[in-house]
């Protein structure tokens, strides 16, 4: 994925009429998981609204607790890729925790006849899961979200994505995440969006930066700007070329991290600042 002057596998890419590279920018605003049809499509009809048309949706989802929500697996699937058609949305980062998830993904595009795209997201819990990595490498026509493991080094992370492109997919996007640290940080992990250049300086990668599960609160400074729009900026100005963001129409009624959502009156606010920062840059 370009650690070597010798590797010419292409790292920047057009999905589903998409273009990602080193060179621009995409917002993927969404849910962090799927709760119920009726929110999937007011968040899809929001984003429309919005020129939107990348969104997150979390169907499978990896919970510290067995007894917290696991998210609907394949039983929404059908719901969310007919609400992305029918709303324009062309490319959906969703987590997979599974190889089965991928044939599930895949059966269930081709039912709603393939209106949208999948990015298939791996997780910071399975960063070095290399069965999975090389499972997900094999399958060359989704493209995906890789997320730095919050508790390795960055060259072990890197390491991972060179598991996808060595089977074969080298459609591959980092995403910075936050760090787990002992320091007793502020925010829920300790923000690392100052390794943006250094992840485009080491590879081909584009980049992204997901502000959310990095600060993990609706936190603000005095001045009453949230410290996720503070660090989404912050990822931007520093060369992001995707921001994975959780918004909820209802952030208490959430069944995955209400706690740091942003509200869908909220999107609008949200998408000037990424735009300023990205003039900024
Ligand atoms: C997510 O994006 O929904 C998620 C669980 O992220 P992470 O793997 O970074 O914790």
């Amino acid at each position: 994925l370009g650690r070597h002057k010798d590797d010419q596998r292409p790292t920047s890419f057009n999905y589903n009429g998409v273009h990602f590279g080193q060179d621009n920018l995409h917002v993927f605003a969404g849910l962090c998981a799927v709760d119920t049809p009726e929110h999937v499509e007011i968040m899809m009809r929001t984003l429309a609204e919005h020129g939107q048309v990348c969104t997150r949706m979390g169907a499978y989802k990896p919970r510290t607790s067995p007894y917290s929500f696991q998210g609907h697996g394949k039983t929404c699937l059908p719901y969310v890729f007919e609400l992305a058609g029918k709303y324009g949305i062309k490319v959906i980062a969703m987590e997979i925790t599974h190889e089965s998830h991928v044939d599930e993904i895949h059966d269930a595009l081709h039912a709603t006849g393939n209106p949208t795209g999948v990015m298939l997201q791996i997780g910071t819990r399975n960063t070095q899961n290399f069965e999975l990595l090389k499972a997900v490498g094999r399958q060359r026509e989704l493209p995906v979200l890789l997320k730095r493991g919050f508790g390795i080094t960055l060259e072990e992370s890197l390491n991972a994505a060179e598991y996808l492109a060595s089977e074969g997919n080298s459609k591959v996007i980092f995403a910075l995440r936050g760090m787990k640290t002992n320091m007793g940080d502020p925010h829920r992990n300790f923000v690392d969006f100052s390794h943006v250049p250094v992840v485009k300086r080491l590879t081909r990668m584009p980049v992204c930066v997901d502000p959310s599960h990095s600060v993990g609160t609706r936190d603000a400074s005095p001045d009453g700007l949230l410290d996720v729009m503070h660090v989404t900026a912050q990822g931007i100005v520093a060369g992001a070329n995707m921001v994975l963001a959780d918004f909820h129409p209802h952030p208490t009624k959430a069944l995955v991290d209400g706690p740091q959502a942003l509200q869908l009156n909220e999107l609008s606010w949200f998408l000037d600042d990424v735009q300023i920062a990205r003039e900024a840059y």
